[in-house]
This record gives structure tokens, C-alpha cells and sequence, in this order.
């Protein structure tokens, strides 16, 4: 069986959807297909509602500071439906020594704020001499370096919280190109950050920015995906249950063979996951890639719903640090960001446990990761009473973790890029791992397919939010 269409797009996650709904948005007549192995949109994205009680097992929002998801809402037409926690609002706290602190939402006010002795904040100014470290440091070794020891906490915690990641692994370059481009450009980071407020400065006036919210759905975040499904005709412009098995190069552009079909496209967006590309690609006629698989970090959230006597501290959540040795990486602060989210009277909290330092916890039977996370939470937090509700969310996705061979593998993508103007990778771990970026990068590719223009390596520099 033949099937052919001007771009076929491999996955109907976030990074697929929003390849197609940038396309149409172009151009309304293309003719594209997505092809999804499973039998829904949405890959990560995952919302999970049982009771009452609005969980996700994968993505529980973005920020609203990036214009391609802007435009992405819009089109799938959820404008109405969007909600939002304003940072600003929404703090967010640190375990530090056995205790919940609130922080501050900028490295400028954590270094203002009684979090760090004196020395310690005098410390970071060394950054403004210090040489840059050779190779490829990984963040625990360039923060130390730049910034001193007692900094790593917190990058610590922000690297759990968006990677569950281990920053003794994360490459810097990978994970914040932006600040390495920075500190490579300026010789000092606290430099190049001055430079570019100036840049800004004069750019915009004395306009500012301000903090950007947490966004959500009322219906959870699987609205997003699912809405922009919906836009594409079924069986015609997106096809379930269809796995795309191998992909060669004919003089038509590319052959994609499923389990039955044979599918023409001029242009082909592989839109998953970095390692399942790598699966897709292996037996090629491609350059074999510098690594064969990243690493990823597997998480379990355990959903807990208590009464309203639980006094759950007002904000986004909190994370903890492994120095503190505690079981549940830190916990999400639900139904104070999204109030709807719980039968009326009660609250709800999302543990996060696992990642890349402890898989071994995913192991353990249900009932014992909720008592082992109740009995974490409360050392932490005023719980009187044991949670109403329960339920353990085990997301079939792992995290990619940007590691060693990481930034060889971005430079193979590129020549892959260079050499083939009609084949497109973008998806979870290419350059970046949140939504955002997702939708960055399909941006990019939407734009590759409309004007054959040429990407480079972008090198944003982002907010580090905690
Ligand atoms: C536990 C977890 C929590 C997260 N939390 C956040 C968060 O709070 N904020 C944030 O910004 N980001 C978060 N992320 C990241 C975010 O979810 C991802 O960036 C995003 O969902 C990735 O979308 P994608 O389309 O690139 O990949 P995926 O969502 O993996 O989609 C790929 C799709 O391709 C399909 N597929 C795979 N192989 C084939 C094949 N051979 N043929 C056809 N179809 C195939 C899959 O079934 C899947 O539907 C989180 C991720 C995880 C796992």
C-alpha cells in the first residue's frame, strides 16, 4: 500500500503537532501526514484525572514567554482555555538543611537574599577573572569554578527540577549554550550578562521584562496536543497505530515504510525522541552518530490529595538537593497553581522520585513509594493527617540527559542538516529538552521546509528559574 504527501512528519507528540500547526498556519494547502505509533496525540504530555483529582504524568506546564508556543495556543484555538501561575506569585522553596526556604526567582536576588554567608556571595565575583574551564565541563564542575562551591545547591536544584538530572553529568555546554557562549565571548559570565542588559537596554529603553507564569489548561496539559490533533483530518493528515520502521533516501525525496505502508514525502520531519531517532536511523545509509543513545532519567509522580488541615506553603513547589539526602526530589504545589484541580476542600501535591541518581526507587511497589513520600513530605511540611487520595504516575518517557558526546551528536545533526535540505530532526533532546524549546525547534523546522533556509546552532540565553 502507497501513501504520499509533500511532508510526512514521524511522531504526533508536541514537537510533531507543532511542526504540522506552523505548516498549516503557512500554508493552509500543504499536504502533509503525521504518522503516531500510538493511539493518541501527545507522547509525554500526559494528563491523568481520576476523583477529582487533575495530574500529569509528564509536562505540567511551560512558561509563557517564548512566541512560538504563543502562537501554537492560538491556533489550535485554547486561548480561552489557558491558565496561568505568575512566578512573581508562585514562589518557589529549596530543602536546605532539612528545610523548606523560600527563594528568590533570579541569581541577582538569590545573592541578595540571607540564603548564603557573606563569603560565600563575595565568592562569585570571581567569576569575573576566572579563565574558562578547558574541555567540556560538566555544571557542577564549571559552577564550582566560576562561582564557588556553595552556589551548587542551587544549580543542583535546578537542574533536578528540569532535567532529574545529575549536574556532575550534565554537560554545561549542552544544557546552558547560552551561558557558555557568554562566558566564551566575555570571559566572564557576570560580564557578558552586563553587556547584554546594556544591548538590551538600548534596545528597548528602560522597558522591563518582568517574570514570566507557569502556563497550563484548565483540562491538564494533554489539551494542547489533543487540540492541535484535532485540526488534522483523521486518516487523511494524521494516522495512529502506524510506526515508522525505516526511512531511505529516492529520487522523490524519502521512502518511510510503517508495518503495511509505503509513504512518499518530498520532505520528512523526524519528530521523537533523540534516541528513538537514533533507533530510526541506525541501519541508514546515514554517518554512524558519535554516541548511539543518550542517557535518560525515568521519573515516578506520586500523586497525594490531602484535606484542606494540610498547610501546604503557599507556591509552585519545592526542590531538594541531593546533599540532602531526602527520598522524593522535590514536590509541585498543584492546586495552588491551579485551584480547580482537586474535589472542593482538599489540596493536592505532586512528588517527583527517581531520576538519574536513584532508578532504582522506580522499582519499589506503589503503596511504598506513597508511604515512603508521605513520610518524606512530612519532616517538611505540617501534614496532620495521612493523604486522602493517592496514586503513582509512572511516565513511559525517560528524560533525555544532555551528557557526555552530547554536543558531537548536535554537530552530527547539523551535518546530517547540511547534507540532506529535506530531512528534518527536531523532538525531545535535540537542543534542549523542555516545550519551549520543543516548539523552537519545530519552528525551525517548518521554516527549513517553507524557505530552505539553513539553521544555526541557536545559543539563547535563558532566565534560570528555579
Ligand atoms: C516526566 C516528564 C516531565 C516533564 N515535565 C516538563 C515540564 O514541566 N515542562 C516542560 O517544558 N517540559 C517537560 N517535559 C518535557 C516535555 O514533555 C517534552 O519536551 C515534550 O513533550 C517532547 O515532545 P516530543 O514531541 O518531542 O516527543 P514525545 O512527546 O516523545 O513524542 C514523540 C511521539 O512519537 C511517537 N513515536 C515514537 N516512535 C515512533 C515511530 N517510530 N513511528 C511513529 N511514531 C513514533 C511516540 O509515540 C510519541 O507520541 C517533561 C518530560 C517528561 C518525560
Amino acid at each position: 500500500m502507497q501513501a504520499s504527501a509533500e511532508v510526512l512528519i514521524i511522531g504526533a507528540g508536541l514537537s510533531g503537532l507543532a511542526a504540522a500547526t506552523f505548516l498549516k498556519h503557512k500554508d493552509p494547502d500543504i499536504s502533509l501526514l503525521v504518522i503516531e505509533q500510538g493511539d493518541h496525540p501527545g507522547g509525554a504530555v500526559a494528563s491523568y484525572l481520576e476523583e477529582g483529582y487533575l495530574a500529569e504524568a509528564g509536562a505540567h506546564g511551560f512558561l509563557d514567554n517564548s512566541l512560538e508556543s504563543k502562537v501554537l495556543i492560538h491556533e489550535a484555538g485554547l486561548t480561552q482555555e489557558v491558565e496561568k501561575a505568575p512566578l512573581s506569585e508562585f514562589v518557589r522553596y529549596i530543602c536546605l538543611d532539612g528545610q523548606l526556604q523560600c527563594i528568590p526567582q533570579t541569581p541577582g536576588k538569590i545573592l541578595k537574599a540571607p540564603l548564603l554567608p557573606l563569603t560565600a556571595k563575595l565568592r562569585v565575583l570571581a567569576d569575573l577573572w576566572k579563565k574558562p574551564l578547558p574541555d567540556q565541563p560538566s555544571v557542577a564542575q564549571w559552577v564550582e569554578h566560576r562561582f564557588g562551591k556553595k552556589m551548587l545547591p542551587f544549580a543542583d536544584a535546578v537542574f533536578t527540577g528540569t532535567y532529574a538530572g545529575d549536574i556532575e553529568r550534565l554537560k554545561l555546554e549542552a544544557v546552558m549554550p547560552g551561558l557558555h557562549n557568554l562566558e566564551q565571548t566575555h570571559g566572564s559570565v557576570l560580564k557578558g550578562a552586563l553587556h547584554k542588559m546594556r544591548a538590551a537596554r538600548k534596545k528597548n529603553g528602560k522597558k522591563k521584562k518582568g517574570l514570566p507564569a507557569m502556563t497550563s489548561f484548565h483540562a491538564g496539559m494533554s489539551r494542547l496536543p489533543q487540540a492541535m490533533a484535532a485540526k488534522l483530518i483523521p486518516n487523511q493528515e494524521i494516522m495512529y497505530r502506524t510506526v515508522a520502521r525505516s526511512i531511505a533516501r529516492n529520487e522523490k525525496g524519502w521512502l518511510v515504510r510503517t508495518g503495511q505502508l509505503e509513504l512518499q514525502a518530498r520532505h520528512v520531519i523526524i519528530a521523537l525522541p533523540v534516541n528513538r531517532c537514533l533507533e530510526l536511523l541506525a541501519d541508514s545509509e546515514f554517518p554512524t552518530p558519535p554516541i548511539n543513545a543518550l542517557q535518560e532519567a525515568r521519573i515516578a509522580n506520586v500523586v497525594l490529595g490531602f484535606t484542606d488541615k494540610a498547610k501546604i506553603p503557599f507556591g509552585f513547589g519545592y526542590l531538594a538537593p541531593e546533599k540532602e539526602q531526602r527520598f522524593a526530589l522535590g514536590a509541585l504545589f498543584s492546586s495552588h497553581m491551579f485551584p480547580a484541580r482537586t474535589p472542593e476542600g482538599h489540596v493536592l501535591v505532586e512528588a517527583l522520585v527517581g531520576g538519574r541518581r536513584h532508578p532504582e526507587r522506580l522499582d519499589l511497589p506503589d503503596e511504598e513509594l506513597v508511604s515512603k513520600v508521605y513520610d518524606d513530605l512530612k519532616q517538611l511540611i505540617e501534614l496532620p493527617d495521612p493523604p486522602v487520595f493517592s496514586r503513582v504516575l509512572r511516565p513511559k518517557y525517560g528524560i533525555p540527559q544532555l551528557e557526555e558526546g552530547y554536543p558531537a551528536l548536535l554537530d552530527w545533526r547539523q551535518k546530517i542538516h547540511a547534507e540532506n535540505n529535506n530531512l528534518h530532526l527536531c523532538g525531545f533532546g535535540w537542543q534542549g529538552i523542555g516545550i519551549n524549546d520543543m516548539h523552537k525547534q519545530a519552528w525551525e523546522m517548518a521554516k527549513r521546509i517553507l524557505t530552505g533556509y539553513q539553521e544555526e546552532r541557536a545559543e539563547e540565553v535563558k532566565g534560570v528559574y528555579f
